[in-house]
């Protein structure tokens, strides 16, 4: 088993450009979840321990239940703090980019902040094909989770002997969250090494998963059974199905952010299932439909996000966005089924 994942040249050239660095910052993808905030969190940890003082940027709200991972109070909102982030971004030594492989990932004007600041800029990600200008780029797809990736460079920084307790729940809960907690993704021993040394951290991995999964209002479990039966369009002979969640939908059931959250893994408990779509309208803005894509096996939905949705991600859990009305969204979302019916019957 090797955890180890970086190459000599590229353990110095990190150690450098830390060393060499005073203001930085740790920055992960719009709408952060679980391993956006997972890998953040826990690198800012380490970079503390290494005498750094890391400012952690997010683009904008992450879900409540995420409310309780240690230091969330620290980080900054850029939807709520432009001017602050923008003076940081334009004064920083080192930026961070976590869980995230292209600048329009974070928000279309921090992106623009991003490409912009004249910090040297490391990656430190698990989606494929990154397209940022970085002085170092660990790009690592194969992984179930940046936050493993993050565990990795510790580990093979020496540091895990000072890792507190903090980082190892931090890590833990981003690679429990991208792998549906160890349901999918999740096949390679390392990943249970890792859990392993974590829990030596004294985590309470039970409590994680319950803090994450069982702290929904009773409104959310409402939606997931109002959706469930009277929103899922089911196409039996493809293996497949979608639903839509519109605003008034949203109204009625009191959503608050993160209460769409894995819904779409749900239709996959369909005997067969292949491929689960959502849609849901934005919130605020109209003609904006965010999609997001679950398939299990040799179907890779991120082809049909990339193709269909200006989207893509891994070839099991993929996203995008139409700007369009719910029912022209659907079309197309037809269309894109009915396009794949060939690998969807297979
Ligand atoms: P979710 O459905 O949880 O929003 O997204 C699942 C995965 O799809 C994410 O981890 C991310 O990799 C990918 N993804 C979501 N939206 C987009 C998008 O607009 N573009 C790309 N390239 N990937 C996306
Ligand atoms: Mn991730």
């Amino acid at each position: 088993m090797n955890i180890n994942i970086l190459t000599e040249a590229e353990l110095l050239l990190l150690n450098t450009l830390i060393d060499r660095s005073g203001n930085i910052i740790i920055c992960c993808h719009r709408s952060p979840d679980g391993d956006a905030l997972g890998s953040s969190l826990g690198w800012a940890q380490y970079l503390i321990a290494r005498g750094k003082n890391p400012q952690i940027v997010i683009p904008d709200a992450y879900p409540d239940f995420f409310q309780w991972l240690p230091n969330t109070e620290k980080i900054v909102r850029y939807d709520k703090h432009r001017e602050t982030v923008g003076q940081a971004f334009a004064h920083a030594d080192l930026v961070f980019c976590m869980d995230f492989n292209r600048a329009q990932r974070l928000d279309d004007t921090l992106g623009a902040v991003l490409t912009a600041s004249p910090a040297q800029k490391v990656l430190i990600d698990h989606h494929p094909e990154p397209d940022i200008d970085t002085a170092l780029c660990i790009s690592h797809p194969e992984m179930s989770s940046t936050s493993e990736l993050v565990f990795r460079i510790i580990w093979q920084s020496g540091a895990f002997e000072t890792m507190t307790k903090a980082c190892a729940i931090a890590i833990y809960c981003g690679m429990m969250t991208d792998t549906g907690g160890f349901t999918y993704n999740s096949n390679s021993p390392e990943i249970y090494f890792i859990i392993s040394q974590l829990l030596t951290k004294h985590i309470d991995k039970d409590k994680i998963y319950r803090n994450v999964y069982h702290n929904y209002s009773e409104w959310r479990l409402r939606l997931m059974g109002y959706v469930m039966y009277q929103k899922l369009n089911v196409f039996t002979d493809l293996h497949a199905s979608y639903f839509t969640l519109t605003r008034q939908d949203m109204a009625r059931f009191r959503f608050i952010k993160g209460d769409a959250e894995g819904l779409v893994n749900l239709p996959l408990q369909i005997k067969g299932a292949k491929l689960s779509i959502s849609l849901r309208e934005d919130t605020e803005r109209p003609c904006k439909i965010w999609l997001s894509l679950r398939s299990v096996d040799s179907f890779y939905c991120n082809a049909m996000a990339e193709r269909y949705f200006n989207g893509g991600g891994h070839p099991n859990a993929a996203g995008g966005h139409l700007d369009c009305t719910i029912e022209e969204a659907e079309t197309i979302v037809r269309k894109a089924l009915n396009d794949f019916r060939e690998e969807l019957q297979r």
